[in-house]
């Protein structure tokens, strides 16, 4: 016997998934000029040449048995420093490196911190619609319940009020994401005072600690001035999930970490529970040559002159087209209104003129549709007349 749960998720391609392996039988059939594909959210910005220039210089030097050897399950140490040193510098903390896990990027970071906060078949994890459709994922994985707090249009900034509304006894940890994929929003501070604000009443109320699990991937992708803050700074039992997919370009690295702060409640259990909940996942330690890698690299930032430019050009084409689309102040996607109402047959009408967007409802947000932006600027051009008929269609 299998386990039908596990089937499910190996047999059923994501949303977008889907759309990526049609465009790629589009492009086959009629050629790559003829698929405007904004499905996938993989960089298109060059990792930075240092990374290359230390994964070179790193097996050059070193002997290799300790280039490719196991490390201590919680990483290595100069790995651990180097991503203390980073977040001192820029926030003002005083973090150690015992406040963190090297992990297997944010999905792995994820799904031991909802693993280790699980007390049972009650237990619930909570997040803002849009949201990252793998935290369903994560947290029913760890034995646990998932639930959304509706999208709150047209700012999807989160409603505080929506939240007290939605916490229970129950709820362990809030899933939280700026800037957000899929909206391309990055919260504000006054928000996320707010949400802070009701989750300390809560856990005075319920009479124990409710987690904020702060899901940070795209944390340097910002633009135009927005600031993103420390959430340890605004809320204490926040418990920070990275990776360096995004703003180092190495979503295929598989490299990020777990930050446990010395201030969040019962914090040494917690960083053993996480520990354990990914050793119970199999993972024995994060890649070992992509940690030597951090301990040199984790204080570069990505060059954001490429997203910048494509931001510019679809969000000012499309508006002037008459989308309504969510002004992106970070990440690399772009949220419109689906014209007509119905995003999963605007794009399935889209797929038929090789223009590929991702419908919301996987991400809790019907009626909406993701640009991932994260492509090349001539393609941005070469699809604006599709998007231009699209509109004409699905607007009259
Ligand atoms: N969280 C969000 C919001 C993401 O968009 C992604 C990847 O796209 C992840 C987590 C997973 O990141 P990683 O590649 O580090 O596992």
């Amino acid at each position: 016997m299998i386990s039908k749960q596990m089937e499910k998720y190996g047999s059923t391609r994501s949303c977008i998934r889907e759309l990526f392996e049609f465009g790629r039988r589009m492009k086959a059939e009629k050629g790559e000029d003829a698929v405007f594909d904004f499905s996938l959210g993989n960089p298109s910005v060059p990792a930075p040449k240092e990374v290359n220039e230390a994964i070179v210089e790193i097996l050059r030097t070193k002997p290799s048995i300790q280039v490719h050897g196991y490390t201590s399950a919680v990483g290595l140490d100069a790995a651990r420093d180097a991503v203390a040193q980073d977040l001192n510098a820029r926030f003002g903390t005083h973090y150690t490196r015992d406040a963190f896990y090297m992990s297997v990027g944010a999905a792995l970071a994820l799904t031991s911190v909802c693993k280790a906060l699980t007390l049972g078949p009650e237990t619930e994890f909570l997040t803002f619609a849009p949201y990252f459709a793998e935290y369903s994922v994560f947290s029913t994985v760890a034995g646990a319940r998932f639930k959304a707090i509706p999208p709150n249009p047209p700012t999807f900034q989160p409603d505080a009020e929506a939240l007290r509304a939605a916490l229970t006894p129950n709820t362990q940890g809030v899933i939280i994401n700026s800037p957000n994929n899929p909206s391309g929003v990055v919260f504000t501070e006054e928000n996320l005072r707010a949400v802070a604000e009701v989750l300390v009443a809560k856990e005075e109320e319920y009479g124990h600690p409710i987690y904020l699990l702060s899901d940070e991937p795209y944390r340097e992708l910002v633009y135009d001035g927005a600031v993103v803050p420390h959430l340890p700074l605004l809320y204490k039992n926040t418990v920070i999930c990275y990776s360096f997919s995004k703003c180092l370009s190495m979503p295929g690295e598989r490299i990020g970490y777990v930050l446990m702060p010395d201030e969040i409640d019962d914090c040494e259990a917690m960083r053993y529970a996480v520990a354990g909940a990914a050793r119970q996942l199999g993972s024995v330690c994060a890649p070992s040559l992509m940690q030597q890698v951090i301990a040199r690299t984790a204080h570069l930032r990505p060059d954001l002159a490429s997203y910048e430019k494509n931001r510019a050009l679809l969000y000012g084409a499309l508006t002037k087209m008459g989308y309504k689309c969510v002004r992106p102040d970070g990440a690399f996607y772009l949220f419109m209104e689906a014209p007509g109402g119905d995003a999963k047959a605007f794009s399935e009408a889209a797929k038929e003129k090789g223009l590929l967007l991702v419908p919301a409802d996987d991400f809790g947000c019907p009626g909406w549709l993701r640009a991932s932006y994260c492509v090349d600027y001539d393609m941005i051009v070469r699809s604006l007349p599709a998007f231009e008929k699209m509109m004409e269609e699905f607007n009259a």
